[in-house]
């Protein structure tokens, strides 16, 4: 790490450059769900963005965007704070990188407990967050990850999605459970969406990410219930009288009340196994049900996870591997997007 100095003009001037850029282009990603750039040349800024801060720490402010999680609050929409804060994910680029990283938090924990974690791998889906406020097993709000701390009530849209159970099955039920996942299209439906929109002479969609954001954040829920979105359950927020100790013994339980698990998860004992999983979805990730643009790694247990908690942006206990962009042709446009 070279030590702080006083800044040059010039990186001043390329910082203030950046931040810009990487304000102008969430708003266009996360409020208008309209990218102006690919998530590849979005990476790039943020990453110049996060080595100028690191060679500069004083440049850091509070509103720096490596401080917050990306996404407004639209006044379409009424304002819901979470329960608990909803976090961003730290990134990574490389298979070194993701190592370095993955041996550092097990040193951290095998010092603390004497063993390593188990660490639950999954697929990084490419769709938009949401939180499920449950009460007594009955879904009372939904809402977007906003800015992790408020986000915008989507509760009437969320209840066109078949997968999403309004009542959960079975009981037990804790009093209060926040149920966090990713919304999205399948490939497969996202296909049969296009095939009727260039059918119809319209224009197809250009992706099913930003299509999932823009179906969720409707005005008008009728007009979501048209669109073929599905969930992943990925996370839990706050979980009063929830008895489960680790994220996968979570998700078996959430499975078992009816909520969509993905299949894809593994819990996995060794940084070998973890590797394993990456190459073998980095080979298959067109085989998929949904678009994915990386892998997730989490400690599994709870206990743990709280030890070792989290920053103002992202946890520490979970990193995302992303897979090097791809140029590919789409078949309806024919032109070559970035994904
Ligand atoms: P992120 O997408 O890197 O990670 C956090 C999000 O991942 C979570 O909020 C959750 O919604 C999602 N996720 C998917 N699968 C998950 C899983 N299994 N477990 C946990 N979370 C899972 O972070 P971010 O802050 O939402 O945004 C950064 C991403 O958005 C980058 O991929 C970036 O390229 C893209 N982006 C693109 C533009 C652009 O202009 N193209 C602008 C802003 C952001």
């Amino acid at each position: 790490v070279e030590p702080a100095r006083t800044p040059s003009t010039s990186a001043r001037e390329r910082y203030a450059d950046l931040v810009e850029l990487v304000q102008k282009y969430r708003a266009a990603y996360y409020n208008d769900d309209a990218p102006l750039v690919s998530d590849a040349e979005f990476d790039r800024l943020y990453s110049e963005l996060e080595r100028i801060e690191a060679l500069n720490p004083e440049l850091v402010t509070n509103d720096s965007p490596t401080q917050v999680v990306g996404g407004d609050v639209s006044v379409a929409f009424a304002a819901v704070d979470h329960l608990t804060r909803m976090y961003s994910l730290e990134d990574v680029f490389s298979l070194a990188e993701l190592e370095a990283w993955l041996r550092r938090a097990e040193a951290s924990v095998e010092k603390r407990h004497g063993t390593a974690p188990q660490w639950l791998t999954e697929l990084k889906i490419d769709g938009l967050a949401v939180n499920l406020l449950y009460r007594d097993g009955v879904l009372v709000r939904a809402a977007t990850r906003g800015d992790g701390t408020t986000g915008e009530d989507i509760t009437h849209n969320v209840a066109t999605i078949k997968d999403i159970p309004q009542k959960l099955h079975g009981t037990g039920f804790p009093a209060e459970m926040e149920v966090r996942g990713e919304v999205y299209i399948a490939s497969k439906d996202f296909a049969a969406l296009n095939e009727q929109m260039v059918a119809a002479g319209r224009a197809p969609y250009a992706n099913p990410r930003n299509t999932a954001a823009g179906s969720l954040r409707q005005k008008d829920p009728a007009e979501t219930a048209k669109r073929p979105l599905s969930m992943y359950v990925h996370g839990i927020g706050a979980r009063e009288g929830l008895e489960t100790t680790s994220q996968s013994q979570t998700y078996a339980q959430l499975k078992e009340w009816g909520m969509p698990t993905s299949p894809y998860y593994k819990v996995l004992d060794t940084l070998e196994e973890v590797m394993g999983f990456i190459a073998h979805y980095g080979e298959h990730r067109h085989d998929l049900i949904h678009e994915i643009d990386g892998i997730v790694v989490k400690v599994d247990d709870f206990a743990t996870q709280r030890e070792l908690g989290h920053t103002s942006r992202v946890p520490r206990w979970s990193v995302a591997y992303k897979y090097p962009p791809e140029e590919v042709n789409t078949k309806l446009l024919d032109i070559r997007v970035n994904v």
